[in-house]
C-alpha cells in the first residue's frame, strides 16, 4: 500500500496578478519502507510539495492521502493530530530548543502530546544515531552534524509513518552531509522507515532508492544524467 499518495495536486499562492502556481498537478505514490528523494531547482515547488505531503498546508486542488486517509475532509484539528502522530519533520535549520537538553529535545513531540516514550524505541534510535553520550548536553554544546542527528531522533520518537526532510544537509559541510544521509539510509533499512528527502543536490538525491524530479511545479519523468555526467 502507498503510505503517501497525491492525485492532481495543485497549489497556488496569492491571487490575481500576484498568483504563483507553485504546483501544477502532481501525481505520485510512495510505498511503505521506501527512501525517496525529491530533486529540483530552487523555486521548482519542492518545499511546497513536502509541506502538502506532511499536511502542513492544504492543496488548492487535488488531494493527499497519508496512510490511506484523504486529508480533504479533515478539520484543522484532525490534521494537526495526523501530523503529530504520522509525520516526522527534519528541516535544514534544526529548530532545537536551546534551553532543553538533548534528551528533552528528543522527547518534546511526545511531551507536547501528553504521551510517554517507549524506552526501547528511545534507546534504539539514540544508539542508531550515536548520540547516547550527548543526552545531557545542550544544543549549543554540539556540532552541526550532532544537532542534525538530534533533530532526526526527535522526528523518529513518535514512530511516524513517514519522515519528511527538507534539505537536511543544506547547512552542513559535504562530509557531515554525507554522514547524515548515511544515517537516514540506515534508519530506512533498520526501522523500515519511509523517508522522503528534498534536495537540490543530485549527489545527495542519488543516495535514495528512487528519485522524483520536480520541474516548474510538475513531475519531470525524463531520465536523470548518468552519475558522473551531471
Ligand atoms: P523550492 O522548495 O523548490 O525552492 P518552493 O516550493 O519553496 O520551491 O516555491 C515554489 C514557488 O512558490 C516559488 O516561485 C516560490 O516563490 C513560491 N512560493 C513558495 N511559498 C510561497 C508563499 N508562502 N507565498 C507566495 N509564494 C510562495
Ligand atoms: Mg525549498
Amino acid at each position: 500500500m502507498a503510505i503517501v499518495k497525491t492525485e492532481g495536486l495543485k497549489k497556488t499562492y496569492g491571487k490575481g496578478d500576484l498568483a504563483v502556481e507553485a504546483l501544477k498537478g502532481v501525481d505520485l505514490a510512495i510505498e511503505e519502507g521506501e527512501m525517496v528523494s525529491i530533486i529540483g531547482k530552487s523555486g521548482s515547488g519542492k518545499s511546497t510539495l513536502l509541506h502538502l505531503l506532511g499536511a502542513l498546508d492544504r492543496p488548492s486542488e487535488g488531494t493527499v492521502f497519508i496512510a490511506g486517509e484523504s486529508i480533504d475532509d479533515k478539520s484543522d484539528e484532525e490534521l494537526s493530530h495526523l501530523r503529530r502522530r504520522q509525520v516526522g519533520f527534519v528541516f535544514q535549520s534544526f529548530n532545537l530548543l536551546p534551553e532543553y537538553t538533548v534528551s528533552d529535545n528528543i522527547l518534546m513531540p511526545l511531551i507536547l502530546d501528553g504521551q510517554t516514550a517507549d524506552p526501547d524505541h528511545f534507546s534504539r534510535i539514540v544508539d542508531l544515531l550515536d548520540i547516547r553520550g550527548k543526552l545531557k548536553y545542550y544544543p549549543d554544546e554540539l556540532s552541526g552534524g550532532q544537532v542534525q542527528r538530534v533533530a532526526i531522533a526527535r522526528a523518529l520518537i513518535t514512530k511516524p509513518a513517514i519522515i519528511l526532510a527538507d534539505e537536511p544537509t543544506g547547512n552542513l559541510d559535504e562530509k557531515t552531509g554525507n554522514d547524515v544521509m548515511e544515517l537516514l539510509g540506515r534508519l530506512n533499512r533498520e526501522l523500515n522507515q519511509t523517508t522522503i528527502i528534498v534536495t537540490h543536490d543530485l549527489s545527495i538525491a542519488r543516495r535514495a532508492d528512487r528519485i522524483i524530479r520536480i520541474r516548474d511545479g510538475r513531475v519531470d519523468p525524463s531520465p536523470l544524467p548518468e552519475a558522473g555526467n551531471e
